[in-house]
């Protein structure tokens, strides 16, 4: 295996008993790439992310996250674990520590920590710097989670389903945060159930279905979104008309010339990334 990519899997499978939770899966992330793992509940992404951290496991098949298997403790060691950030799907304990202490006593642990008041800004939690942890609301503490993911300055950040109980406000500024970090290079795996957040996000994503890998693409061509027939909708003679096609340029001149003018109510829609998702879920269930 090269190191050239951040992160490289090939036939990865886990098996939990007579269960296999992750039958096969290949992947490549590029160093610097933001690549979203997308799946229905129990399709496999958290124990792949989770092998790719090194809190699992695998049953079968190679891994190498920074050039290291993360499942060999003398090479993936504690100089592997500072490089890299986690996540994880359950948050923090509610511990009695306030935020800033909680940020800080984490920072002590890595050798090139990030700036413990920027990341408290970075992640909205000024006004609950000195709350302690188990007074946070739950869209608070994962905010916290957040932070003490990226205290580290870590090269590649795992991130698993990041933005579960914030309100979109908190979801646009992690969203900022999350292309800072990628403008400063950092390698980012995350998984969500958010198909906006996804679509706003990512530069590839994989979709993981009982856990196969269906389709890697980015969200503009996932599941042939970008040839996907386009949706052309007017009203006329008080109704909402809708057609679909191939060509909606032609449609919409084809319009503009009968209608001698402004077409009323005209909207033209590709299926959002959403919709291919949920068609290419239903079309293998
Ligand atoms: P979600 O979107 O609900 O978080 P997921 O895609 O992350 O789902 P996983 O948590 O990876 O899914 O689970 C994949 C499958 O493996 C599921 O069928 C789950 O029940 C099973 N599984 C996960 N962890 C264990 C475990 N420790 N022991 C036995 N089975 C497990």
């Amino acid at each position: 295996m090269s190191i050239t990519h951040a992160i490289e899997v090939i036939g990865l499978v886990k098996k939990y008993g007579s269960k296999t939770a992750v039958d096969g899966i290949d992947l490549k992330v590029e160093t610097g790439e933001i690549f979203a793992l997308l799946g229905p509940n129990g399709a496999g992404k958290t124990t792949t992310v989770e092998i790719l951290e090194g809190y699992r496991k695998a049953s079968g098949g190679q891994v190498r996250v920074l050039g290291f298997d993360p499942a060999t403790k003398g090479s993936a060691g504690q100089r592997w674990r500072n490089r890299i950030g986690i996540v994880l799907q359950s948050t923090t304990d509610a511990a009695d520590l306030s935020v800033i202490e909680t940020i800080s006593h984490y920072a002590n642990y890595y050798e090139n920590p990030r700036d413990v008041e920027q990341v408290i800004d970075e992640v909205g939690l000024r006004e609950k710097i000195n709350a302690k942890a188990r007074e946070l609301s739950g869209g608070q503490r994962r905010r916290l989670d957040v932070a003490l993911g990226i205290i580290g300055s870590p090269e590649i950040l795992f991130l698993d389903e990041p933005t579960t109980g914030f309100d979109p406000e908190a979801r646009r500024s992690f969203w900022e945060l999350i292309r800072t970090l990628k403008a400063e290079g950092k390698t980012i795996l995350l998984t969500t159930h958010y198909l906006d957040e996804a679509q706003e996000l990512a530069d590839r994503v994989g979709v993981i279905n009982n856990g196969k890998i269906i389709e890697i693409g980015t969200p503009q061509t996932l599941g042939g979104r970008n040839t996907a027939l386009a949706k052309v909708s007017w009203l006329e003679n008080g109704k909402q008309q809708v057609i679909e096609t191939k060509d909606p340029t032609t449609e919409v001149i084809r319009l503009n010339q009968r209608f001698n003018g402004e077409i009323p109510e005209l909207e033209v829609a590709r299926p959002n990334l959403e919709e291919i998702y949920l068609k290419m879920i239903g079309e293998l269930k």
